[in-house]
């Protein structure tokens, strides 16, 4: 039996989102749809994409991916609601295959992978013994002024620079000064899609999109998480 070359594209094959193989099934478009390309549903993750196959080339427009925490990077990843054609949703796919699989190490509390990385520029505030595990340029640091009379909070910044993770604590090489932070002094580590926003107690907050970064938001948040349990 000959198959066609849109039936072996791996879309067809395995999910995108999930990677889970065997759970794709094709529908054949509706008029309701207002789209004339078939749409694959994942039975696993529920993902729903529209799916263009010539002889040549295939691409991919998700309509839907699932909000389990697990799947959110895919979702960054794949969230422009635009054609995306195979050579980069192959490279979205593996990277979320990838990122998924560290969230579930740090998760489990194993930072190994995380590895020291040597500074290009010397941070006094850090000590000997302390290893350097990230090091993350322009973020900003801003601070949370809660007026008295209306129950609104407004933002002022402070500082901008670079933030260093040690094993240790928060390094933030600001152009005004070094602010050091305990991870005690951390009050939560939240993300939303790439940009996590680390809260302190004294309503100082440091903010950054982490698009050029070595770890998405979510992967950043929990690497901070997991690092201020293990003090
Ligand atoms: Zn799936």
């Amino acid at each position: 039996m000959n198959l066609h070359y849109s039936e072996l594209a791996p879309p067809l094959i395995g999910c995108l989102v999930c990677h889970t193989e065997g759970t794709i099934t094709e529908f054949s478009p509706q008029r309701w749809w207002r789209s004339t390309f078939p749409l694959l549903k994942c039975s696993h993750c529920g993902s729903a994409a529209y799916f263009d196959a010539s002889p040549e080339q295939w691409r991919i427009q998700y309509k839907h991916i699932n909000s389990a925490p697990h799947y959110h990077y895919a979702a960054y990843l794949f969230r422009q609601k635009r054609w995306i054609n195979e050579e980069e949703a192959l490279e979205f796919s593996r990277q979320a295959y990838i990122q998924r699989h560290r969230l579930q190490q740090v998760e489990a509390g194993n930072l190994t992978w995380l590895t020291p990385i040597v500074l290009t520029e010397a941070i006094e505030t850090i000590h000997s013994d302390e290893e350097a595990l990230l090091n993350i340029k322009g973020c900003q640091l801003g601070r949370r002024i809660t007026a008295e009379e209306q129950n609104n909070t407004t933002i002022a910044p402070v500082d901008s620079g670079t933030l260093v993770v040690t094993n240790r604590r928060l390094h933030f090489w600001g152009q005004e000064r070094p602010w050091i932070y305990e991870w005690n002094a951390i009050r939560s580590a939240t993300y939303k899609n790439n940009t996590w926003t680390l809260e302190f107690n004294d309503t100082h907050f440091i903010e950054h999109l982490a698009d050029q970064d070595r770890l998405d938001a979510q992967l950043f948040v929990a690497v901070i998480n997991s690092l201020r349990m293990k003090r």
